[in-house]
């Protein structure tokens, strides 16, 4: 049999590179997706959109009596389909944490302590801070007497994590209540 030097190369090369796989136990050959050899969860599940940020995965929440047992990809969500980076596939972190905040934290003005407040305590100081600030800032007409109709005392910042449908209903929030400085996270 006649060798060429580049064909015994190339087999060492081979053989070396499929020993040295061996060794550090690597398979080369095709695996089987995980996914299908994991456990199925039990629970109910929901589809979500990644928090973190402004690449908008989807995720499939499960959850179990009040308690979030898994988060997986979404594989319909057309963004990740099925993927999530490290970040994204840690999110069950947020749910399930005994450092994470549970109720609204509010600190008067000129205070310098937080006290613990209830959700509908806090959307309703929101609602009544909002009106107060546009009935003192709204502007029917500006220098040049024509109309606006605007109040320049209220800002507006939108999150990645809002979908195309939420920026709509939130942008059409803003400028029914005359808000000028309309911003989303992702531009800043
Ligand atoms: S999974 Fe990762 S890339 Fe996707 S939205 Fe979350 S943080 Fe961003």
């Amino acid at each position: 049999m006649h060798l060429t030097r580049r064909a015994f190369l190339g087999s060492a090369g081979a053989t070396g590179m499929a020993s040295l796989f061996g060794f550090l136990g690597l398979e080369l050959k095709p695996s089987k997706a995980f996914a299908a050899q994991a456990t199925p969860v039990r629970g109910r599940i929901t589809s979500t959109i990644c928090p973190y940020c402004g690449v908008g995965c989807g995720a499939l929440v499960t959850a179990c009596d009040g308690r979030v047992v898994n988060v997986e990809g979404d594989p319909d969500h057309p963004i990740n389909e099925g993927s999530l980076c490290s970040k994204g596939a840690a999110m069950i972190q947020i749910a399930n944490n005994e450092r994470r905040l549970t109720k609204v934290r509010y600190r008067a003005p000129g205070s310098d302590h937080w006290e613990e407040r209830e959700w509908d305590w806090a959307i309703k100081k929101i609602a009544q801070n909002i009106k107060k600030t546009r009935d003192a800032s709204f502007v029917t007409k500006d220098a040049q007497g024509r109309v606006v109709n605007r109040t320049e005392g209220l800002a507006c910042l939108g999150g990645a994590s809002l979908d195309n449908e939420e920026c709509y209903a939130y942008s059409k929030f803003a400028r029914a209540l005359g808000v000028v400085f309309l911003e989303h996270q992702a531009r800043i």
